[in-house]
C-alpha cells in the first residue's frame, strides 16, 4: 500500500473525532484526527515536505500513543499531492499538472521532491517574513519556491485557516532529517524564555539538540510564533548520515526517539 493510501485508510478507520480541513491543489482531502478530550491544546502536523513522507508513519504512532492533557489535532499528511509525487511519481497528478511538472523537473525523478503539485514549497509559503529567506527561490520547482504570494497554495491556506479555527496553544511540525529541533523565530525576550523552556523539554525527551535558523523564514512554525505568539517547533527526525528520502527502515529508531514528544508537550504547555 502506498503512503497516501495508508493515510486515507488510517483516517477512514479511525473511530474518534476527525475532520477534512480542506483539499489539495489536485483535490485530495487534507485529514485531521483529534486525540484526547476537551480543549484542543495543540496541532501536530506531518509530511508538509513531500519526500519527508516517513513522518506520516510517525504520526500514526503519536496518535496511538495519545495525549496527557486536553486534545491534539494530528494532521498526518499536509501535502498529499507532493507525497504521491515523491512516492509514486508524476502519473499520480492530472494531465495539465503533469505537463507543468515535467517542465519544472526535467530529470523526471520526483523521489526528492519537497513541494506541492504546483512546485510551491509549502513551508516557505506562510506570511512570516515571506520571501526574505536566504534559500528562497522565485520559480516553481522541487523545493524552496515561495509561491506568487503568501498562502497561494491551497494546502498552506487550509493549514493556516484550520490553525486559526483551532486556536492551539502549541504546534509541532515533523520533518526529516538531521535530528535537531528548531524553536525560535525572532521572539521578544519573555516569549523566547517561555518557548526555550518547552524546547529544552523536547530536547530531553528526543535527545535532539536545539538549533537556531535565523535566515529561514515563511514556515508554518515561523507564522505560529510570529502571528499567533504561541510556542511552535520543527523537529527534524532521522539521522543526518542517512540519505533522502528516509524510508520505512529508518522508522523504528525515529519512533523510539520521538514517540513521547507530543504527549509530553500537552503536559508542559
Ligand atoms: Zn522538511
Amino acid at each position: 500500500m502506498g503512503i497516501f493510501e495508508e493515510v486515507s485508510t488510517f483516517f477512514e478507520s479511525y473511530r474518534g473525532e476527525k475532520y477534512i480541513y480542506g483539499h489539495s491543489e489536485e483535490g485530495r482531502p487534507l485529514y485531521a484526527i483529534r486525540v484526547g478530550r476537551g480543549e484542543a491544546v495543540g496541532i501536530s502536523q506531518y509530511s508538509i515536505h513531500a519526500r519527508e513522507w516517513v513522518t506520516a508513519l510517525l504520526g500514526f504512532e503519536h496518535i496511538r500513543r495519545g495525549v496527557r492533557k486536553g486534545s491534539v489535532w494530528f494532521l498526518p499528511c499536509t501535502n498529499p499531492d507532493g507525497v504521491l509525487l515523491a512516492t509514486e511519481g508524476v502519473q499520480t497528478v492530472s494531465a495539465p499538472t503533469r505537463d507543468f511538472l515535467e517542465k519544472c523537473n526535467i530529470c523526471g525523478d520526483f523521489s526528492l521532491w519537497k513541494a506541492n503539485a504546483k512546485g510551491v514549497d509549502l513551508n516557505v509559503n506562510f506570511p512570516a517574513k515571506w520571501g526574505k529567506g536566504a534559500e528562497n527561490r522565485f520559480t516553481a520547482g522541487p523545493e524552496s519556491y515561495v509561491g506568487e504570494f503568501p498562502l497561494c497554495a491551497k494546502e498552506s491556506k487550509a493549514l493556516h485557516d484550520f490553525t486559526l479555527k483551532v486556536q492551539p496553544q502549541f504546534t509541532v511540525s515533523w520533518h526529516s532529517k538531521g535530528e535537531e529541533i528548531y524553536w525560535s523565530f525572532h521572539q521578544p525576550p519573555l516569549r523566547r524564555a517561555r518557548d526555550k523552556k518547552i524546547a529544552l523539554m523536547l530536547q530531553k525527551t528526543t535527545g535532539y539538540p536545539l538549533r537556531d535558523a535565523p535566515n529561514s523564514v515563511g514556515g508554518y512554525k515561523d507564522w505560529c510564533i510570529e502571528t499567533l505568539k504561541i510556542p511552535a517547533f520543527t523537529v527534524e527526525v532521522g539521522r543526518s548520515d542517512l540519505s533522502h528520502p528516509l524510508g520505512r527502515d529508518s522508522l523504528g529508531e525515529i519512533i523510539q526517539k520521538n514517540i513521547d514528544a507530543v504527549a509530553r508537550l500537552t503536559e508542559v504547555i
